[in-house]
Formats: C-alpha cells, sequence, structure tokens
C-alpha cells in the first residue's frame, strides 16, 4: 500500500484544481500535496491586479482545496524514484505514491546581477514585501514589459508611487499588440507618469548610499529605493529530467495529461501538451489553463480518460484599461484590427493560414464564448468579413 494514492507536486493553482480534480471521480483516494511555498494553494491573478485595486484581501484569493487533502508546506522534493514510485522531500521524509501529478510550474528568470535587491514578483510573500515597500513610499524601476512589468507598474503608479519601466522592446506588450497600438500603449502609461525606457536592456544594477542605480545598456542611471522584475519564468522541470521523461520547452505530455511513465502526468505552467484545437504542441502560462489542465490531468489519474481539449483565455487590467483574450496570440501574425474607439475598445482578429486562431477583447467583455467558437470551428475567413463579427 503506498502511502498516498495520489501526490501532487507543487501548491498552486494548478495543484489545487487537480485534487479538485481527483475528487469528482474518486471521494476515497488519498490526496497528498507537497509545496515549496509556505501558502496554502491561492489564486495568482488577483498578486498583480485586484489586490491592488482593494477589490481583494489576502484571504479571499485562496483556491478552492478539498478538505481532506494532507498539504505539507515549504517542502522541496529532493528526490524522486520512478521504478519504486517514491519521493523524498528537503526533511528527508519519504513519500510512496500510487500516481504522481508534477504541477511545479516555473521559476522566474534572473538577471546575473542585483541579488535580493530585485523582487522578482511571482508569490504571495513577494507581494507582501513589495506592499511593505509602497507603504514605506519607495520608489521604483520595473524591469520587463510583459504581463508582469505591465500590470504592476500600473498597480504601483495607481498607489501614488514614482515608477519607472524598462524593457528590451519597443512597446509595452508588444509581442501581443500590433505597434501601433503598443506605441499608443507607451504613451498613456506616460500620461499616467510612468517613467518609459523602451528599446533598453539592463546592464546592472548598482546599491549605493541612496539607494539603487539600474544602468541601461545605452548607459541611462535610473534611481530606484526598489526593482521589481517580471522578465518571464522557466518552466520547473528538473524532477522530470532527473528520471529522464522527455522534456521539450516543459515536460513533454500526451493528450491525457501523462508522461511516458503511465503513473506520472503534468500539467499546467511546465506542461508542454498537444493542442486538440490549434494543432502543434503548447505550453501555456495563463491562471485559466492551469485550472482547467489541472483539473483534467486530476480526473485522468483518478480513471477519466477524457483527452485534454480546451481553449484558455487570459486577461490583464493596465491602469483603466482592461481586455480578454483567447487562442493564440502574436503581434506577428496576420492581424485583422476592428477599433471602435482605437486602441481603446475594439478586437483584434489574430489569423494564420486564413483562420482565426486567437483573439484579443480590448474592453469588449461576455464574448469569449463566441471568440472561442470562432476560433474552434476552424473556418476559413474573408479578412474583410470578420469587421463587426464581435462587438
Ligand atoms: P513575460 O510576459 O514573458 O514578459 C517578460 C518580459 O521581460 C518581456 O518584456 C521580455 O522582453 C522582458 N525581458 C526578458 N529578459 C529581460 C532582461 N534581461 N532585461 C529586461 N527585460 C527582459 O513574463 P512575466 O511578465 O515575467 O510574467 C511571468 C509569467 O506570469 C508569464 O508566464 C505570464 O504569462 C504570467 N502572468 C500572466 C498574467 C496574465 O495572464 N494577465 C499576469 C501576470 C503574469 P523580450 O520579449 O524582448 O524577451
Amino acid at each position: 500500500m503506498p502511502d498516498t494514492d495520489y501526490l501532487i507536486i507543487g501548491g498552486g493553482m494548478t495543484g489545487a484544481a487537480a485534487a479538485e480534480g481527483i475528487r469528482e471521480l474518486d471521494k476515497d483516494g488519498t490526496i497528498t500535496m507537497l509545496s515549496a511555498e509556505h501558502a496554502p494553494p491561492y489564486d495568482r491573478p488577483p498578486l498583480s491586479k485586484k489586490l491592488w485595486e482593494g477589490k481583494k484581501t489576502l484571504d479571499q484569493i485562496v483556491a478552492p482545496l478539498p478538505r481532506d487533502v494532507e498539504l505539507h508546506l515549504g517542502r522541496r522534493v529532493v528526490a524522486l524514484d520512478a521504478d519504486r514510485r517514491q519521493l523524498t522531500d528537503d526533511t528527508g521524509r519519504v513519500f510512496t505514491y500510487g500516481q504522481l501529478l508534477l504541477a511545479t510550474g516555473g521559476t522566474p528568470r534572473r538577471l546575473p546581477f542585483g541579488g535580493d535587491a530585485v523582487n522578482y514578483y511571482r508569490t504571495v510573500d513577494d507581494y507582501v514585501a513589495l506592499r511593505d515597500d509602497v507603504e514605506r513610499g519607495a520608489s521604483f524601476v520595473v524591469i520587463g514589459g510583459g504581463f508582469i512589468g505591465s500590470e504592476l507598474a500600473a498597480a504601483l503608479r495607481s498607489q501614488g508611487n514614482e515608477v519607472a519601466m524598462v524593457f528590451p522592446e519597443d512597446g509595452i506588450t508588444d509581442r501581443l499588440f500590433p505597434p501601433d497600438m503598443a506605441a499608443d500603449i507607451n504613451e498613456y502609461y506616460r500620461n499616467q507618469g510612468v517613467e518609459i525606457l523602451n528599446g533598453e536592456s539592463v546592464n546592472n544594477i548598482e546599491q549605493t548610499d541612496d539607494g539603487l542605480v539600474v544602468i541601461t545598456g545605452s548607459g541611462r542611471r535610473v534611481a530606484a529605493d526598489r526593482v521589481v522584475a517580471g522578465i518571464g519564468i522557466k518552466p520547473s522541470t528538473g524532477l522530470a529530467e532527473a528520471i529522464g521523461l522527455a522534456v521539450d520547452n516543459g515536460i513533454v505530455v500526451d493528450e491525457y495529461l501523462r508522461t511516458e511513465r503511465p503513473d506520472i502526468f503534468a500539467a499546467g505552467d511546465v506542461a508542454n501538451y498537444p493542442d486538440a484545437i490549434l494543432g502543434g504542441r503548447r505550453r501555456v502560462e495563463h491562471a485559466d489553463a492551469a485550472r482547467a489542465m489541472g483539473r483534467a490531468a486530476g480526473r485522468n489519474m483518478a480513471g477519466a480518460a477524457e483527452p485534454y481539449r480546451y481553449l484558455p483565455m487570459f486577461y490583464s487590467d493596465l491602469f483603466d484599461l482592461g481586455y480578454e483574450a483567447v487562442g493564440r496570440l502574436d503581434s506577428r501574425m496576420t492581424l485583422v484590427e476592428d477599433w471602435q474607439d482605437e486602441y481603446r475598445r475594439g478586437v483584434i482578429y489574430y489569423l494564420d493560414g486564413g483562420r482565426v486562431r486567437g483573439v484579443l477583447l480590448f474592453d469588449v467583455w461576455d464574448k469569449v464564448d463566441e471568440a472561442r467558437a470562432l476560433i474552434e470551428s476552424g473556418e476559413e475567413v474573408e479578412p474583410g468579413s470578420l469587421i463587426g463579427r464581435i462587438r
């Protein structure tokens, strides 16, 4: 008899959803979760959005989790023996399992300088530290122009703090937004009082008696009390690699979210899965995907045998601007822009091979299902016919 029927490594949104998925089908099997974090599973999106807008408090972001999950917090797995179905945590405790889920997510990419002076924003502890800085009236340099950078710069500025943003691209979130729109969003941020240093790498961070100085690639020196960085994450694939599972931009899983070993599954940010709708393989780093994939993996561990077929959405808030999006969005694809109010309210369709593969709903709400249906239909479209299609 193993110590636990289901062992989940990772206490994020994926792990929590997996436990829920298991319980939907198996009311009695024992579930154990090991998490490196000290907090029980919580929803991550509010860390850079609603907690700052005063729309949620920390006790309202706790993720649903079956009450009988045996939770071990602040633990890291240091060894995994897949043949014996057992692992060892960093206190030396050994757990044997029936089935295993790798829901290990990703770890923030770090700069080769700056040390602990940089808050690599990812967890609730990072939120608490940043909240302390804000309450002390600190000034900030935010490094990165992706999701974390754009949302946090807006959140910090909205609290009244001085904020500068440094990022290598021309425009904020320009992997998503077309160039003219990204340039317009830069201006929008500037008008909100954020100093924007676009097209700039970061060469060093110096600690001086007066605080920190970020030195950019072009030699500019930007002073701040605190530096926050959101420069992407690396999928945490170490355990999978250690036992020889296939890893290729994430842990490779099949349509049931199973690895090459029938008793080991992977899901969430760390999983590279076959996309039944868009084709090819994908690794998605968004909350909706974590919830859906976690639940699907849990159900399959409990015997469901259901292929994972889901097109996740994501959303973001940038000061008073906001959007929802679904599918594959890459500003290098063929874009059809349908603005009711240029760069403030409208829909962008992302096309590949004459088909809509992604939809951005900018200040257009409750249309995700419509957008999803359009993508899932796989219909060949005349670009002009998309104007007015979703409003
Ligand atoms: P991200 O969205 O991938 O953005 C990373 C940003 O950092 C990009 O602007 C990137 O530029 C820049 N960058 C990379 N290396 C850099 C360097 N050495 N110096 C300066 N800038 C650098 O990642 P993230 O913002 O860190 O977010 C982390 C994860 O959380 C992602 O998985 C994201 O999807 C997720 N998240 C999602 C949401 C949401 O769905 N709304 C919100 C928050 C976080 P290049 O593109 O030029 O490399």
